[in-house]
């Protein structure tokens, strides 16, 4: 027997006009493509239940979890600045709250179970390309301990799915403590109705910020709580060199989760403008932008929270975002140089960022090899120095930085060890996740999944076998388009 999993449904409980039942539209021979250990743990499941012919009717749709009440949720958001009052899940089924042993409670959703009231035109479902990106990435998140939504599996079936030509269909499991969005409350707050923005508010304060529900003004300690964790979420993706893609306010989670993994990219070459929605074509969200536009999305929350605000709790808490935000990068930066945050390391770093970009040198792979930094006044550090063409600007930044850390008497060995702690050795590069979509797609080999999920969750850690892994592109992986379509 498949052990039962211990679900409380309180999104549900909340009833219309938050939650609206649907069910799940079964699927023709629903096959396991991908489960994921890491999250099976947090379910209390085991590899053995995931191997049970249940498991792959429950996480298809095709049959229903036992203590599941499926819904979708209703939101509506700005998707690329402009307004849209209805979106909702539109090919999302939250199966219900699974409490596990230790108490703690994840939402299980299903993306790509079939049509909800929600889809719009949409058929409901998603392929299996999209799929293995949101699996993958996901999980790779975490693994560099930026917080995310989890994904605990891909099913794969024979129903085709029609995008720009037919693709195979499949269903990714997430889990998330809540997929509450910015856009949840902005539905609420344009139709005028006061009440539910309340209900949903009062909702988030007592399943998921108890401190902030504690506080003399609780709506606005909630806000402030979302500024401050946004800001913080921004400032790990720039550091890790990630765009999210396409940053609507309707993929933005109320907890600060990296939510909903559509045409995100990791840089390769640094380069500031970067864009990775090839359907963004005029770059609103390209990684240079993020961290203003999580400022904006902040300030539609605020917007949508007003009514329940008391006068300039609003204004408060936004202006805490760029301190926030700019504190929590500048942390970050620095570690990943191996230096204090203070003035110099700012310059420093400056510095660097403009010839990583002029040089358009790997993101990921400099900041590695520079924990092999070596200090001393006559090193010539050739291995880092190779990675340059104008060689001459960075022997320049070369002689600053070595001097900066003698001054501060840093030991290159110690300095080593905590920048491999916060410098990725493998990210989830473009062509990486391309390859295993491939092999998944034309040969049904899904063992490239499971690699580089398992790489990816231990990205800073040296695994001699994948070497090839932390290579930069190939040539070929200049041409993969990745765009809104999934
Ligand atoms: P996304 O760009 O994936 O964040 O989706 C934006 C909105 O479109 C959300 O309300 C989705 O639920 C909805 N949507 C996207 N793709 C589909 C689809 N294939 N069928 C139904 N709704 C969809
Ligand atoms: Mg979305």
């Amino acid at each position: 027997m498949f052990k039962p999993l211990d679900f409380d449904n309180r999104y549900a409980r909340l009833g219309e006009p938050y939650a609206s039942r649907v069910t799940a539209t079964p699927v023709p021979a629903p096959y396991v493509v991908s489960v994921n250990p890491d999250a099976l743990e947090l379910l209390d499941l085991t590899q053995e239940d995931a191997r049970r012919p249940e498991f792959v009717e429950y996480f298809s749709g095709n049959r229903a979890l036992p203590g599941s009440e499926p819904v979708a949720a209703l939101y509506a958001g700005h998707q690329f600045g402009h307004y849209v009052p209805q979106l909702g899940d539109g090919r999302a089924l939250l199966l219900g709250e699974a409490r596990n042993g230790r108490g703690n409670g994840w939402e299980v959703q299903l993306k790509g179970a079939g049509k909800t009231p929600y889809s719009r035109g949409g058929d409901g479902r998603a392929v299996l390309r999209s799929s293995i990106r949101e699996y993958l990435c996901s999980e790779a998140m975490h693994g560099l301990g930026i917080p995310t939504t989890r994904a605990l599996c891909i099913i794969g079936t024979d129903l085709p799915v029609y995008r720009e030509e037919d693709e195979t269909g499949a269903i990714v499991t997430r889990l998330a403590p809540s997929f509450l969005r910015f856009g949840s409350f902005e539905a609420f707050f344009y139709r005028g109705q006061r009440e539910a923005l309340k209900t949903l508010a009062d909702f988030a304060l007592a399943h998921y910020f108890p401190e902030q529900r504690e506080a003399p003004d609780p709506y606005g300690a909630l806000l402030q709580e979302v500024v401050r964790r946004t800001a913080r979420l921004m400032a790990q993706w720039q550091a890790v060199g990630f765009s999210h893609g396409v940053m609507n306010t309707d993929n933005m989670s109320l907890l600060g989760l990296t939510l909903d993994y559509g045409p995100y990219g990791f840089m390769d070459a640094f380069d500031p403008g970067y864009i990775c929605n090839h359907s963004d074509s005029y770059g609103r969200y390209a990684f240079d932008q993020q961290p203003d536009i999580g400022g904006w999305n902040l300030a539609c929350l605020a917007q949508a929270l007003s009514p329940l605000l008391e006068a300039d709790a609003a204004q408060a808490a936004l202006q805490t975002y760029a301190p926030v935000f700019t504190d929590a990068y500048a942390q970050l930066m620095a570690a990943k140089i191996g230096l204090d945050a203070d003035a110099e390391t700012a310059d420093l770093l400056a510095g660097l960022l403009r010839l990583l970009a002029q040089n358009r040198v790997d993101y990921t792979n400099f900041f590695r090899r520079l924990g092999g930094f070596d200090s001393s006044p006559d090193a010539r550090n050739a291995p880092l120095r190779d990675l340059f063409l104008d060689r001459t600007a960075f022997d320049a930044w070369a002689t600053r930085y070595a001097a900066a850390l003698r001054a501060r008497h840093s030991a290159d060995a110690v300095r080593r060890a905590a920048m491999n702690q916060v410098n990725p050795k493998y990210v989830l590069r473009n062509h990486l996740a391309e390859i295993a979509i491939r092999k998944a797609r034309d040969e049904r080999d899904y063992g490239e999944i499971e690699r580089l999920r398992a790489l990816l969750s231990r990205p800073c850690d040296e695994q001699p076998q994948f070497e090839a892994y932390a290579a930069e592109p190939p040539d070929w992986a200049q041409h993969i388009e990745v765009s809104c379509s999934s």
